[in-house]
């Protein structure tokens, strides 16, 4: 419903050296859900506090609707944050929780009730209305988080890891739960992550962050496969992309793009690469060999990734020859990390 920009935004909290969030620009699209992705401590909760005011910037402009808001309290911004720790009254029942902003607004108890029924059936809790918070589990807890926000109706949600309390299984319904619920109501939507699978599930876009910028401000699969520097190629990926040294220029590869000669159809750039494989780690799914290559980046240390389907034998301490397709060859600058222009190798 609104698009949300950013223009040189730059936070220095008192007493420390460095920026918490630096000379930063971003601009959302209308009702996009958009991702900060980056490791703890790279500025995106500070970020997502001085989109909602909770935080005065340095310098800069916050912009919603295209309305500048520095300056404007929280309230007088059309937004509603979620917090990871959900933030919720533990003494009043989901229903009481839900209701509480609009009872702040002034609003009749009539219409309460109905905005709050609304809510309740979007994100699928009304039976649980009555129950306090701790009668909830910790994904209905994350949905009253939710619903309390919806009830606003916000043209903005703000949404800081509201999965990061629960666990691995309960997160990936939540997700589910979480993006079904984008599609329905269809609001700009920040959402913070320092998980990959997070961001690659959720994001319409991922703004990969670290040290107070943006690196990277791409679609999934182009964060992924167009890395814009060696900082987004390893902290996307799991294991992360492989980089090697050759001559003047830092070489990446997936480990996905590694793989047995004759399981993969070699193209015009293909580079026959002899990999010795020091350990296998057997994950089920798919295999990952670790060890070292000597064509290319004399011995340094790389994963390559084998579905299960691929079922070759690779004999361990012992050189056999893998390859690589030219088309999944990434070159980045050895002085900045940044990518560079593909080469011949
Ligand atoms: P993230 O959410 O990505 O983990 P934060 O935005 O919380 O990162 O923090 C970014 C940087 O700002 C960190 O170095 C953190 O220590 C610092 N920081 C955050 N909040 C404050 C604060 N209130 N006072 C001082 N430093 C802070
Ligand atoms: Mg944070």
């Amino acid at each position: 419903m609104a698009i949300v920009e950013v223009r040189h935004l730059t936070k220095k909290f008192e007493g420390n050296a460095t920026f918490a969030v630096d000379d930063l620009d971003l601009a959302t699209t209308e009702d996009e859900y958009l991702v900060l992705l980056g490791p703890s401590g790279c500025g995106k909760t500070t970020l997502l506090r001085l989109i909602a005011g909770l935080e005065q910037p340095t310098s800069g402009e916050v912009l919603i609707g295209g309305e500048p808001m520095v300056g404007l309290p929280p309230r007088a911004r059309k937004i509603a944050m979620v917090f990871q720790s959900y933030a919720l009254y533990p003494h009043k029942t989901a229903r009481k929780n839900i209701e509480f902003p609009l009872k702040a607004s002034g609003m009749e108890p009539g219409d309460r009730a109905k905005k709050v029924e609304w809510a309740a059936e979007l994100l699928g809790i009304t039976r649980l209305l009555d129950r306090r918070p701790r009668h909830l589990s910790g994904g209905e807890r994350q949905r009253v988080a939710l619903a309390r926000a919806l009830v606003r109706e916000p043209d903005v949600f703000l949404l800081d890891e509201p999965l990061s309390n629960l666990d691995a299984k309960l997160r990936a319904t939540a997700r589910d739960d979480l993006k079904q619920f984008q599609d329905r109501v269809g609001t700009t939507t920040i959402y913070v992550t320092h998980d990959q699978v997070e961001a690659m599930g959720l994001g319409d876009r991922i703004a990969v962050m670290s040290e107070g910028r943006i690196r990277q401000l791409g679609t999934p699969h182009e964060v992924y496969h167009d890395p814009a520097d060696t900082f987004v190629a390893t902290f996307l990926g799991s294991p992360p992309m492989n980089i090697v040294e050759r001559d003047d220029v830092l070489v990446g590869f997936r480990p996905e793009s590694l793989l047995p000669k004759g399981v993969v159809e070699p193209d015009d750039d293909a580079v026959s690469v002899p990999f010795s494989v020091h350990r296998v780690e057997n994950l089920g799914s798919e295999r990952h060999l670790v060890g070292t290559v000597s064509g290319i980046g004399a011995d340094t240390r790389v994963i390559a990734m084998l579905p299960s389907t691929v079922s070759v034998e690779v004999p361990v301490d012992e050189t056999a020859e893998f390859v690589i397709r030219g088309a999944d060859l990434r070159f980045f600058d050895k002085d900045t990390g940044g990518r560079t222009a593909r080469r011949r190798l």
